[in-house]
């Protein structure tokens, strides 16, 4: 069994099994001010602290905010501090993700990614707003009025056509892999959470980030296998993870590049080139 940092089930009431569960009880716990700091080389580096009842250990995370670490409720401030400081070489590596930054303009002919591949950005002027994003063409093309903060409206054209291919792509696989692992949503959410990739709630709806888009395809499946799962096991138990190797055995490399390369997926596009896609049988 492997802890999850960036999955959020919703228990409450389970209208499968009839029995009431605990509320959710992950809540952030931002101290303000100060947040609580790493200093790295010199730097203070603030993070946000959340005090989770169910995990065991102190895990960290990148969000589009920064540096997000998870620890057990009664584990002691210092304790937290002390093994925060430990992951001095995953903080290293993920140094230029630990701070607040400006999301690189999206221009015209950029190569911006798509699931396995990219399609190319075309950028032009009209006098109306929109946005076309055709993967099957390899484009997406924007329109913007002349007149307005070009580089904002252009992301926000760009946004609103990926969220628009996530919620064809995400039906498409919530069907096809809902018949491997035996399961159907009540409904699938297309979102952009601050902190997640997917979600399960008890009364089976099933919400994804739009950004799964610019993940290796295999990434983004295990979270819809792994969201589906779910709905048949509404908790990270053995048997959870069983069903989930049932339908991708590989899965594991595809949770440890969501570790790895997740901050990449906050900062795209615009953010360069994708990491390289996880190894089939590669040891995690
Ligand atoms: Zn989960």
């Amino acid at each position: 069994m492997r802890p999850v940092d960036w999955c959020f089930m919703k228990r409450g009431h389970n209208s499968r099994t009839g029995a009431a569960r605990s509320p959710p009880s992950v809540r952030p716990v931002r101290h303000d001010p100060p947040m609580p700091e790493v200093v790295l080389d010199g730097r203070a580096v603030p993070y946000l602290l959340v005090r989770n009842p169910r995990s065991r250990h102190v895990r960290m995370s990148l969000t589009p905010d920064g540096l997000r670490v998870s620890a057990p409720t009664r584990l002691p401030q210092t304790e937290v501090e002390r093994a925060v400081a430990s992951k001095e070489r995953w903080l290293r590596r993920h140094a230029d993700m630990l701070v607040p930054f400006t999301p690189a303009a999206l221009t015209d002919g950029m190569a911006l990614p798509f699931l396995d591949g990219t399609v190319e950005l075309g950028v032009r002027t009209a006098g109306r707003a929109s946005v076309s994003f055709r993967p099957e063409d390899g484009r997406i093309t924007v329109a913007v009025p002349p007149s307005h903060d070009v580089g904002a409206e252009v992301r926000t054209l760009v946004e609103r056509g990926y969220r628009a291919v996530a919620r064809e792509w995400c039906t498409w696989a919530c069907d096809h892999f809902g018949a491997q692992v035996g399961a159907t949503p009540a409904s699938i959410a297309v979102r952009d959470p601050r902190t997640r990739w997917g979600s399960c709630s008890a009364r089976g709806a099933v919400s994804l980030s739009w950004r799964l888009m610019m993940a290796p395809a295999r990434v983004a499946e295990y979270v819809v296998v792994h969201e589906l799962a779910h709905l048949v096991h509404l908790d990270h138990s053995a048997d959870f993870w069983g069903l989930v190797a049932r339908v991708l055995p590989d899965h594991r490399a595809d949770s440890a590049w969501l570790r790895e390369h997740g901050g990449w997926l906050w900062r795209s596009p615009g953010a360069g080139h994708r990491p390289a896609p996880p190894l089939s049988g590669a040891p995690t």
